[in-house]
């Protein structure tokens, strides 16, 4: 259930005190103490999965579902205009915290956040090769 040494389990299952947004038997939502913007919150599972591979199924689905709602109480609350959900799996796509959270990040107009990459061109060549790929 619980990983010794980590952190979010800690924080999950209310041992250590977080700015709890939303709580129910399976998740908590807290705000994240490095916010991107106003309002950037962490939903994790109190159950330790490492990150998206790991995350049983039936946990993934409820998620989802509760990112929804609380994406839809955040655009109440907090009057944001957007919201980007950011989940980093492995040190190349930037997860620090090795406890599976998805980011709910309120966007509000001219913003800072600069969540964004820098769009590359790709052949059709490469376009069918990585299509085959997925394909074998
Ligand atoms: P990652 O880079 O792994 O996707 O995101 C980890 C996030 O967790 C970062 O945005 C960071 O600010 C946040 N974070 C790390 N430690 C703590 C903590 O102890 N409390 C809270 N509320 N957020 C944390
Ligand atoms: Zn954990």
């Amino acid at each position: 259930m619980e990983q010794e040494n980590c952190i979010f389990c800690k924080i999950a299952n209310g041992e250590i005190p977080s700015s709890t947004i939303y709580e129910d038997m399976d998740f908590r939502v807290f705000l994240d103490l490095n916010p991107a913007t106003r309002g950037h919150a962490l939903l994790v599972p109190k159950k330790h999965f490492a990150d998206l591979f790991e995350l049983e199924d039936e946990l993934a689905k409820k998620a989802i579902i509760l990112a929804k709602q609380v994406a839809g109480r955040m655009k109440e609350v907090l009057g944001c205009t957007g919201i980007n959900l950011v989940q980093n799996n492995g040190e190349a796509a930037g997860q620090t915290v090795f406890h599976f959270h998805l980011h709910l990040i309120p966007r509000y107009e001219n913003d800072m956040a600069g969540i964004t990459w820098n769009p590359e061109t790709v052949s059709s060549e490469e376009l069918q090769e990585l299509v085959k790929l997925f394909s074998e």
